[in-house]
């Protein structure tokens, strides 16, 4: 993103040096996810998803997906993502956004790519759709179907993503005053489903707040979650580790 035009390499080596050993840089349209697999060949612990963003879903066509599934062969792509329904912003329209969503989940289930969920209230039209799709999928296919990333929901919207197979992310804004009510949610996410992720430039640590976010500022969610969660810290970096390459089936170290 424009965020980073100006410290690019700097942020990922300031990354590197507090422990983040991959990053997955995920787009939000054809030319950011282009850019995100550029990004990826030029520096070894970058990958990238590809994906419309449902912010802009709004006039994406079939042609574009043929595009987006061109680059989707590429080797440093793990993911198809950001993708999914954004009825709280509602940036796009929402009939745009479930065209653009079936699309390109389609476009994982033939690639056989995890694919990066964002939602925002819209659970009500998620969860059935994923349940759909998921219960399509080859029973060969024992791999997760993707993550909920920046998870928001309650105990039991959790529980039916899990059921499905789905991994859940949590950021630095659990760290927020108003998230306070949600620890009862991050306790019940069982340790081999949970993955961290920073969403930069997004949502940065609450003693950042109005500033940019960046890969640098992750062990402070790891932190938080330790601290919610009652185990070390140590211990929540090596299972969410473990579980993003088990997601993005990554080999293991
Ligand atoms: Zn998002």
């Amino acid at each position: 993103m424009a965020a980073f035009s100006e410290d690019r390499a700097d942020v990922i080596a300031r990354a590197r040096e507090c422990g983040v050993a991959t990053i997955i840089n995920v787009g939000t349209d054809l030319v950011s996810s282009r850019e995100a697999t550029g990004l990826a060949e030029s520096h070894a612990e970058v990958l990238a998803a590809v994906g419309f963003h449902p912010h802009e879903a709004g006039g994406v066509s079939e042609s574009d997906i043929a595009s987006l599934a061109q680059l989707a062969g590429h080797p440093r792509v793990v993911a198809i993502g950001e993708v999914g329904l954004d009825f709280y912003r509602d940036y796009s329209p929402r009939e745009g956004q479930l065209q653009a969503l079936g699309w390109q989940l389609a476009l994982a289930a033939e690639l056989g790519l995890p694919v990066v969920i964002h939602c925002r209230q819209a659970e009500g039209q998620m969860l059935p759709l994923l349940r759909d799709w998921t219960s399509r999928r080859e029973p060969s296919k024992r791999e997760s179907p993707g993550v909920i990333h920046c998870f928001s929901g309650d105990i039991d919207t959790a529980r039916q993503y899990l059921d499905m197979g789905f991994f859940i992310s949590f950021g630095a804004y659990i760290g927020y005053p108003a998230s306070s009510r949600k620890h009862g949610v991050i306790r019940s996410i069982p340790q081999d489903r949970l993955v961290v992720e920073t969403d930069s430039p997004f949502l940065p640590p609450q003693s950042r707040r109005g500033k940019r976010n960046e890969p640098a500022f992750l062990p402070l969610t790891v932190e938080l979650l330790a601290e919610i969660r009652g185990v070390p810290p140590e211990q929540i970096a090596r299972e969410t580790t473990a579980n993003a390459r088990c997601l993005f089936r990554l080999p293991g170290d």
